[in-house]
């Protein structure tokens, strides 16, 4: 076999990594750069501002800076209706570095994450406050689409609470966040995104995630809409005994 990183002929019996079609024997691997989204070694890999390298299999292929996302809305917003959670016509967005997203999330004292999921072990890639949605600079597509639908959730339920977004520690908080997580959980089965799936299953490991067991447990024996009425039926008491200034107005 031939690395597709040093050029170098190894024998086929060596360990190798594989991806994209192309093989790279294991001293590249372990000891070449390698891109912040994907892991893999690259041969052209460039600095993306505070967010780290890109390889050349990644680049133009994920989600990135300056991209248009209207387009990719309208499946989601539809989505995201069967909940009962209605999208905003023009969401503001904002791309972050990766530092400044995670100060967003966390206090907690963390190790520098290497890669894209390492990332997502502590954090969210995309976070909802006050009106904007805060971006990682480059995500893969599922990603995207199954943190976009997380947080849209959040936007419509903590813009029915007239709160910043869903991050507190009260029962309420927990049950709302979790139902939120529970509705990107359900979108990367439906979607067959099978490694967000599992690293919603059980990321992040600080809490973000709220209550998400509870809804996924009930999920097992009750059908979404099910699932979605005692969320809409239930949430407004929570609030009124969680949050001191409640608004009763919430409109699912
Ligand atoms: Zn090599
Ligand atoms: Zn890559």
């Amino acid at each position: 076999m031939i690395c597709y990183h040093c050029n170098k002929t190894f024998p086929d019996d060596q360990p190798y990594y594989n991806d994209y079609n192309v093989v790279v024997c294991k001293p590249c691997f372990l000891e070449g750069k390698r891109c912040f989204i994907c892991r893999f070694v690259g041969n052209d890999l460039r600095e993306v501002p505070g967010l780290g390298l890109e390889c050349e299999f990644c680049r133009g292929k994920v989600v990135a800076e300056g991209d248009s996302l209207a387009e990719s809305l309208p499946p989601i917003a539809s989505f995201l209706s069967a909940f009962g959670c209605r999208v905003e016509a023009a969401p503001r967005f904002q791309w972050s570095d990766r530092e400044p997203l995670l100060a967003l999330q966390t206090q907690a004292d963390l190790p520098r994450a290497e890669f894209f999921d390492d990332y997502l072990r502590h954090a969210y890639p995309i976070y909802y406050r006050d009106g904007v949605f805060h971006m990682l600079r480059r995500m893969p597509r599922p990603a995207f689409v199954v943190h976009m639908i997380v947080q849209l959730a959040v936007a419509h339920v903590s813009g029915a609470f007239r709160l910043p977004n869903l991050s507190g520690k009260t029962p309420f908080h927990a049950y709302a966040q979790g139902w939120c997580h529970w509705i990107g959980y359900g979108a990367a089965a439906a979607l067959n995104y099978d490694r967000e799936r599992r690293q919603l299953r059980k990321w992040p490991e600080l809490g973000l995630q709220g209550d998400f067991e509870r809804w996924e447990t009930m999920s097992k024996s009750q059908t979404t809409p099910k699932v979605s009425a005692h969320f809409h039926a239930t949430v407004v008491a929570l609030a009124r005994k969680s949050l001191m200034d409640a608004e009763p107005a919430y409109q699912p």
